[in-house]
């Protein structure tokens, strides 16, 4: 499947716009229409029934080390400064940028790479902000356009190691930056924080400098010790919590994967220390299972273990769940999902301020100073730790944390689904057919219902089972066109089932039942629709739970 396909299919039927559309758009935002909301409340609903409300206490998961609880939240997006200064985002949640004074275009610094190629003399560095091969083969169109050659020349271009990174080049005099004519555009790089900034009240000074949450987990944190002492969890238990985060990305792209404003689906996952490895492979593979058991399963679905250089400032383990979406390069894939093991470093950072490893690499954290030996951020002073009535400890618990992107989830779930055929028309005739085939916990419309014609009291009946299912799954009523055509729209929005009322329902009640994925059709007792979708939907039959 081709990106550009998907891309229109979700304007054409209402998946996705681009924000502020009829101003021309807003770079990095994005817009979920009528089907998208479908969707996404879907994918967020799977996540909080199977992390959350179907989680059974009394009982041992599979592959857990013990029993546990889950609980929620719904935390604000604007919170105290100071949660941002002693969680690290607000020294260290940056990336480096560089901006080109001939196009005046910004560039990821890490994400710019290129390769040394020599002619006539002069030795260049050519570089692309595209990726893998697609990068390779635009620096070698650069490389031939900077020095006017034609392409039949190629060969004259003598090229001098593999592609490499920007931030690996020390003098950028000879650089082409990705869209210029001349060498050495490029600025050096500079620090960009990815934090929105706002301002609180009406005065307005420095010190009413607020930021939009670019996570959802610190409200977790700070909420910590309310949670322990307003229910009755004990540890192990992990809260969760879906809501909007914001990240002012450099170059937000490849259609919602990349925006600046998204959606996460977090838990942090409360344990005794010497519990947590442990815990960790568990929400490691369980969070791996659950795309798999939604239909992201095959060979562009990973689960990739960080290598110690990748892991973040905090973190003693890391893996990622990756999908290879179709806008990435050959063999690339893209981050859905990150499970961390955070350790103490998040609640001891807010009770006793910034924490910094002692000694690089991996040293143990204690509070950063400044100048004058103070905490360089002072934390809240309040105490994060946990008694353990039944061993009669007290401990910082250590934390597992399955951090989800909603807007990627829906995005791979739409570019998994996107399937093609060839299926007679009514004429007999073989027509390309588009259909998305979600799994049907995710699908917008669940069933269509249709009278085959509108007459003969037809659409009476399809309207009459129409309304005993539309309370209980979320179903379409269309009467209108050919019915080959409704079935085919149907498909193309990934509606799992159809029913059509036809002239054997006016003489025997049954109608007929449609698989959008087999097209098998087989008859029902128009009374016994309900029953029949409810089984087939709630996976019963074809769909893994
Ligand atoms: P990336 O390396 O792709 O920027 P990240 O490692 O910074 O991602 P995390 O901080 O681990 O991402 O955030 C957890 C999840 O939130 C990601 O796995 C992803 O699904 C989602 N997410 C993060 N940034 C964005 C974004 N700019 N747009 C959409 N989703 C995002």
């Amino acid at each position: 499947m081709q990106m550009e396909q998907l891309v229109a299919l979700c304007k054409r039927r209402g998946f996705l716009f681009q924000s502020s559309e009829i101003y021309g758009g807003l770079n990095g935002f994005w817009d979920y229409g009528p089907l998208g909301v479908e969707l996404k409340r879907n994918v967020r609903e799977a996540w909080w029934r199977d992390m959350v409300t179907s989680q059974d206490e009394l009982d041992v998961p599979p592959g857990a080390p013990s029993t546990y609880e889950m609980t929620g939240l719904d935390c604000t997006i604007i919170m105290h400064p100071q949660v941002w200064k002693c969680s690290g985002h607000y020294d260290m949640f940056h990336d480096f940028m560089v901006d080109c004074r001939e196009s005046n275009k910004r560039y990821r610094y890490d994400q710019v790479a290129g390769r040394w190629v020599e002619y006539d003399g002069s030795r260049v560095f050519v570089t692309s902000y595209q990726s893998g091969d697609e990068g390779a083969a635009d620096v070698q169109q650069k490389a031939l356009k900077f020095f006017k050659l034609r392409a039949k020349h190629k060969e004259r271009l003598q090229w001098d190691g593999p592609m490499t990174p920007l931030p690996e080049i020390e003098d950028t005099s000879q650089v082409l930056a990705p869209d210029a004519k001349q060498l050495g555009t490029l600025t050096e790089p500079r620090e960009f924080n990815l934090m929105f900034k706002t301002t609180i009240g009406a005065l307005g000074g420095e010190q009413d400098t607020a930021f939009l949450r670019p996570e959802t987990a610190q409200g977790i944190f700070v909420n910590f010790k309310n949670v322990v002492d307003s229910t009755r969890v004990k540890i192990p238990f992990g809260v969760a919590q879906i809501g909007k985060s914001f990240r002012n990305e450099i170059t937000p792209r490849n259609f919602t994967f990349r925006s600046r404003e998204f959606e996460q689906m977090e838990i942090e996952f409360f344990c005794r220390p010497d519990t947590s490895p442990q815990w960790y492979t568990y929400w490691r593979d369980r969070r791996y299972q659950w795309y798999v058991d939604l239909g992201l399963a095959g060979d562009r679905l990973r689960l990739r273990d960080h290598d110690a250089a990748e892991l973040s400032h905090y973190s003693c383990g890391t893996a990622d769940i990756e999908y290879a979406f179709p806008f990435l390069a050959e063999g690339e894939f893209g981050e859905l999902e990150g499970v961390a093991h955070r350790g103490d470093f998040d609640l001891r950072s807010h009770m006793e301020g910034k924490l910094v490893r002692e000694h690089e690499p991996d040293g143990p954290f204690v509070v950063e100073l400044n100048e004058e030996g103070q905490p360089k951020y002072r934390g809240s002073g309040k105490d994060l730790s946990y008694f353990d009535d039944q061993t009669r400890e007290t401990y910082v618990p250590h934390v597992i944390e399955p951090s989800a992107g909603a807007d990627r989830a829906a995005l791979a779930f739409l570019c998994e689904a996107y399937q093609e055929d060839e299926q007679p028309d009514e004429k007999g005739k073989l027509k390309k057919r588009v259909f998305l085939k979600f799994h049907p916990r995710l699908a917008p419309i669940k069933v269509a219902v249709f009278p085959l014609v509108r007459k003969d009291g037809m659409p009476e009946v399809a309207r009459e089972i129409y309304g005993e299912l539309k309370p209980h799954v979320s179903a379409f009523y269309d009467e209108k066109g050919a019915v080959g055509r409704r079935y085919r729209r149907q498909d193309e929005i990934g509606t799992p089932f159809c029913i059509t009322v036809d002239g054997q329902t006016l003489q025997d009640g049954t109608v007929t039942l449609r698989n959008r994925d087999t097209l098998d059709q087989w008859r029902v007792k128009k009374e016994d629709c309900l029953a029949e979708l409810q089984e087939r939907l709630s996976g019963a039959s074809e769909y893994p739970q």
